[in-house]
């Protein structure tokens, strides 16, 4: 049998990395706006598609191009496009496929960016529709003639609630609807959700993809499969011709390039040369959440959430799903928002800032920040209340992340 190999051998050695002009390794950054033709006829061919080529940069490029690559390789699609920010992803990849009278059903426990984006589709008349847990049975129950997506993390910032992508898929694909999933907390490392019958896969780039906190970017992969009825998907009918690539041709050639979202080629190359270590960091992220877990999970004063620990009602799906990892998130409960306060402030190494996927480790107390807009029911949903700590761990030494943070908790119980 034909050896496979390995994520970072293959990710290093994609296909890429092939076909640049002056053979160079890595992508040039083509900081341009425009390219230059030799006639009227060759641009003219350019924006009728029957050339190949760029124009415009708002509407390619090709470092962004090449970024473009090698995410869809990672992930497996048949297209990608990259985006100024992880929401204009998600903006993009459903007004693909939404329009006015449509609805969404969408996962508990979302991003609170994207719950704040979901009220401004409901001004514009998609109506989104949330599950308390997402599951087969809930999910199931709140399709209607007019769901035209399901959308949800696959593990979710920062309830970290996994979501079973066979089983969600199964019964969305059984009502003809696709199913779109945020996997920017998963990374394509951990998982490749279009292999467990996803449809779409959006990322915020700015986080585990780029890893070094250093430029916005998002990306919406098709998986090309998804066998999309032109009368139930109003939104695509324009694109019937194109098939099962009806949403990839109407993202990049219509809705995406109008809305204007592109990814700057400056940012596509930092999140190339980011994405190099993808393998490495989470290998070294996944440990280090694991292990502080482990540690505070022993302390009587909090009350500990990450996947892989014991008693965790997502445990299993981490192992059939996420390889046995957790990802790098972890959240904390310590009894009252103060407290909460007091160990944030109370921390030496890890830094209060409202990111995550950092080569550093970062905390924030997301009631007060990230879902200052939502209400109760939606913060809860997600996981969060007024004691609740989100850390997104990085690649520090272990012991000193476990010390920093049981010396803070310790401190701030005797203060
Ligand atoms: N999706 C998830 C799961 C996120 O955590 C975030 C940002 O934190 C986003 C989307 C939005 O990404 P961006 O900040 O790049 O717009």
């Amino acid at each position: 049998m034909e050896r496979k190999n390995g994520f970072n051998t293959k990710l290093l050695h994609d296909k890429t990395s092939l076909g640049y002009a002056q053979r160079e390794i890595l992508p040039p950054v083509s900081q341009v706006n425009a390219f230059r033709y030799e006639s009227a006829e060759e641009l003219e061919r350019v924006f009728q598609h029957k050339s190949a080529g760029f124009a415009y940069t708002r509407v390619g490029n090709p470092t962004t191009a090449a970024f473009e690559r090698r995410i869809n390789e990672l992930e497996g699609g048949v297209g990608a496009v990259a985006t100024s920010s992880g929401m204009a992803a998600v903006t993009a990849a459903l007004l693909a496929v939404v329009q006015s009278g449509d609805e969404i059903i969408a996962g508990s426990g979302l991003y609170g960016g994207t719950i704040d984006l979901f009220r401004d589709f409901g001004k514009l008349g998609i109506r989104v529709v949330y599950v308390q847990e997402t599951s087969e049975q809930t999910v199931k129950r709140l399709i209607t003639d007019r769901t035209k997506a399901v959308f949800a993390e696959l593990v979710g910032n920062p309830s970290l609630a996994i979501l079973d992508v066979p089983k969600v898929s199964a019964v969305a694909h059984a009502a003809g609807v696709p199913l779109f999933v945020d996997s920017t907390t998963a990374t394509p490392y951990l998982v490749k959700p279009l292999d467990l019958g996803a449809d779409v896969v959006v990322h915020s780039t700015s986080k585990y993809i780029n890893g070094g906190g250093n430029s916005i970017g998002g990306i919406v992969v098709d998986g090309g499969k998804f066998p999309w009825d032109f009368k139930k998907h109003e939104a695509l009918a324009d694109f019937a011709r194109y098939g099962k690539l009806a949403f990839s041709v109407r993202l990049r050639t219509d809705l995406w390039e109008n809305f204007g979202g592109c990814m700057a080629p400056a940012n596509a190359f930092l999140s190339y040369i980011g994405a190099d270590t993808l393998g490495l960091r989470m290998d070294r992220i996944c440990y280090n959440a694991e292990k502080l877990a482990l540690a505070l999970a022993k302390l009587p004063e909090i009350e500990v959430n990450y996947p892989t620990l014991p008693g965790n009602p997502f445990a299993s799906l981490a192992k059939s799903e996420l390889g046995g990892r957790g990802g790098g998130i972890l959240t904390f409960r310590a009894g009252s928002k103060e407290r909460a306060f007091r160990v944030i402030n109370a921390l030496k190494f890890a830094m209060i800032a409202s990111n995550i996927g950092d080569l550093r480790t970062l905390v924030i107390h997301p009631a007060s920040t990230l879902f200052l807009h939502s209400n109760r029911e939606a913060r809860e949903a997600a996981g969060v209340y007024d004691d609740t700590v989100r850390v997104s761990v990085g690649i520090e030494d272990v012991d000193d992340l476990i010390d920093d943070f049981t010396s803070a908790v310790k401190a701030s119980f005797q203060s």
